[in-house]
């Protein structure tokens, strides 16, 4: 099935299988997959190598001016890059995702990252990911997908992600670790979590990744022949 060049949008709660989806839709449509997580992931490392986080999450306002002297970029594909250095393995440690949240909550670190995410999305046809890309960052997307799922399995996905990556999680933590970040993220200020009221809602706790394409296809096909135009498709 072609589908015309589009943005999609998927959002939700951490570990709900979103960059899962997203890839899924980009390989099997032919679309350019986006990893806005990855992108406050890669400040977070960046802003914890320079000594700009304490411990218990203070931010020296040095950020904001360092910023302009970071280069955070995807390739190929999918991979963010900090400079000429891979950092996709470091963006994806506990150390990371402790601060990533207080981190994403400033709004000079949304601007920034948003700015690199419209940039890198120039040519159209994207898919991509977050927490607020059908609320702020493509507020025009033409299909947006917000995914919940329950919290056990959500943190046992986080979970096995974390030892197929040669971690030593401890599953209390795991799930602790959503939790709070499902929590700053929905009560900050600037883009908080929430569900696009234009967003269809996908709760994967009980659904395979096939079910899960051919839900997201009968979304796609179901919207573009409400838009009358199947020959195009
Ligand atoms: O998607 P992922 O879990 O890798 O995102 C890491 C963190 O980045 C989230 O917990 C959230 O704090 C932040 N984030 C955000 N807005 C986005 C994407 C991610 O605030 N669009």
């Amino acid at each position: 099935m072609r589908i015309p060049d589009i943005t999609i949008a998927i959002d939700g709660y951490s570990s709900t299988g979103k960059s899962t989806l997203a890839k899924l839709i980009a390989t099997h449509f032919d679309f350019l997959y986006l990893d806005s997580g990855a992108m406050y992931r890669g400040v977070t490392l960046f802003a914890q190598e320079q000594g700009l986080i304490s411990p218990d999450n203070v931010i020296d306002p040095a950020l904001e001016a360092a910023l302009e002297g970071l280069d955070l970029h995807f390739a190929p594909g999918t991979v963010l890059y900090m400079g000429d250095r891979s950092i996709e393995k470091e963006i994806r440690t506990m150390e990371v995702s402790s601060q990533v949240s207080p981190i994403a909550a400033v709004p000079y670190v949304r601007s920034w990252v948003d700015a690199r995410l419209h940039a890198f999305s120039e040519a159209g046809r994207v898919v991509m990911d977050g927490r607020d890309i059908g609320t702020t960052v493509f507020p025009d997307a033409e299909i947006k997908i917000f995914m919940t799922a329950r919290p056990e399995v959500r943190a046992q996905r986080r979970f096995d992600e974390l030892v197929s990556k040669g971690e030593n999680p401890v599953f209390e933590e795991v799930m602790k670790n959503l939790q709070e970040r499902d929590y700053i993220d929905s009560h900050r200020e600037t883009s908080p979590l929430r569900r696009a009221e234009d967003a269809f809602e996908l709760n994967n706790s009980e659904m395979g990744l096939t079910e899960e394409i051919a839900w997201a296809e009968g979304l796609i096909r179901g919207k573009f022949g409400l838009l009358n135009a199947p020959e195009e498709l």
